[in-house]
């Protein structure tokens, strides 16, 4: 017997007949003999829409600022797990399963005050460890937790991955499932590149590259507490029929391990291909070239919780000027631009220019490590398709590439097969 924290996301609870579906899959493991946690997300398109209608209240009142309330905010948009979490709780029971459901405040699942992107603090298991010794499923609402201040907080887009593992590590579990609607990880998006080969494991640095790259299948953050907390966890699909063979297989059931990398035998040199979308690049031009000049640029952007990725300096040939450029979600470019304005004197730039809608490609691998030439692979082959490059960033494991939005699809294809990645 064992401990097992299964997660559910959007799609695999979309209506009612797939939270019967997912139902299904935990009676399968309750009927094995396995004490069972359960964390759900909300039905998929709900958060959004829930974020929607937190956007256009203050538009609708004719509010002079488009700004809300955060802990509003995560009171509305918290709701779509409780509703998913009731209706898996009231399924299960259905199928004479004992059952119930939990909100973030009733474990409690502690939270700091980030509200809209808190971070789980501490977890008290205890009652659910009790309960699940009686023979309890608990099915807990994912994405949120409450704050110091007493308030709901939500865990940032994508958060439930991140409850999932942050309760099977404050449940000692054997095992955490995270079951979505791919049968596990792939080299790349499986959904823009059919030639996507499943991994059987990845490493957990990989991983997290991949997720902080743009892989959405799992939260960052979730991958980070399972390499801390040495959370056992895998990717599989709610999709397939819970009672086919080896869906039950304890020691290795279908789907993607994360793991530590000792546990790979056969490390390939590039492990996967990730993009992110919505990228922009801010330039200024004629910058003095004096010490203090990158200070004066990047500390009011974080002062203004601007996320700075890629950033390249150009010196021109007399060495008195430069020219620095840098990327920021596509989203920021606006306030960016005002927070740049705001301290033009104090930078003491010419111009700023700006241009959205680009996309960072990633090449990850921790094969890199130890191999020279990765690198110049990647630049040949996107020439001979005629990608223009316009920044590049390395890491001991990676390479992002920055180019033209329109290119997005074409490079990654074009990656994932230049390193041998596409299956025959
Ligand atoms: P859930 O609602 O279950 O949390 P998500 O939509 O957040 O699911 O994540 C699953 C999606 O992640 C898949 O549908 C797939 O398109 C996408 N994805 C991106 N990169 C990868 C990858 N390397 N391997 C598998 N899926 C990926
Ligand atoms: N429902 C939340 C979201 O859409 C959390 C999650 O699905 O993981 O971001
Ligand atoms: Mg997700």
């Amino acid at each position: 017997m064992a401990r097992i924290v299964m997660k559910f996301g959007g799609t695999s609870v979309a209506d009612l007949d797939r939270i019967k579906n997912v139902a299904r899959h935990v009676k399968r493991e309750v009927d094995a003999g396995h004490e069972v946690a359960v964390v759900v997300s909300a039905m998929s398109g709900k958060t959004n829409e829930l974020v929607g209608w937190v956007q256009n209240m203050p538009k609708v009142v004719g509010a002079n600022s488009p700004f809300y309330d955060a802990r509003e905010y995560d009171a509305v948009v918290a709701s779509g797990e409780q509703v998913t979490a009731g209706l898996l709780a009231i399924a299960l029971q259905a199928m004479d399963i004992n059952a119930r459901s939990w909100q973030g405040w009733q474990i409690a699942i502690r939270t700091d005050n980030a509200h809209g992107a808190a971070r789980i603090q501490e977890i008290d298991g205890a009652d659910i460890v009790n309960r699940m010794g009686e023979g309890q499923v608990a099915v807990i609402a994912g994405f949120q937790g409450i704050g110091p201040d007493n308030r709901i907080a939500t865990l940032g887009r994508g958060g439930s991955d991140t409850s999932a593992v942050a309760v099977a590590a404050a449940l000692k579990a054997d095992r955490c499932d995270i079951y979505t609607d791919v049968d596990g990880v792939y080299t790349t998006d499986p959904r823009i590149v059919p030639q996507a080969r499943r991994l059987k494991k990845i490493a957990f640095e990989e991983m997290l590259e991949m997720a902080s790259l743009g892989a959405k299948v799992l939260q960052v953050r979730s991958v980070e507490l399972a390499m801390v907390h040495k959370v056992r966890t895998f990717v599989r699909s709610s999709f397939e029929d819970p009672d086919a063979p080896g869906m039950g297989d304890f020691l290795n059931p279908p789907g993607t391990l994360i793991c530590d990398e000792d546990e790979i035998v056969e490390q390939e040199v590039v492990t996967g291909i990730a993009y992110a979308k919505d990228e922009a690049q801010i330039s200024l031009r004629r910058l003095a070239d004096r010490p203090g000049v990158s200070a004066a640029i990047f500390g009011p952007l974080a002062e203004s919780h601007i996320n700075v990725d890629m950033i390249v300096q150009n010196i021109s040939e007399d060495g008195s000027k430069t020219d620095m450029t840098f990327t920021v979600p596509s989203g920021d470019v606006d306030k960016a631009i005002k927070v740049l304005g705001e301290n033009k004197e104090k930078i003491g730039y010419d111009v700023v220019q700006n241009e959205s809608g680009l996309v960072k490609v990633s090449v990850i691998g921790i094969g890199m490590r130890s191999h020279a030439g990765v690198a110049a692979t990647a630049f040949k082959a996107l020439a001979d398709k005629g990608i223009n490059i316009k920044a590049i960033t390395t890491s001991e494991i990676k390479i992002s590439i920055l180019i033209d939005g329109p290119y997005a699809e074409l490079a990654v294809r074009t990656l994932h097969s230049c390193y041998g990645l596409d299956k025959n």
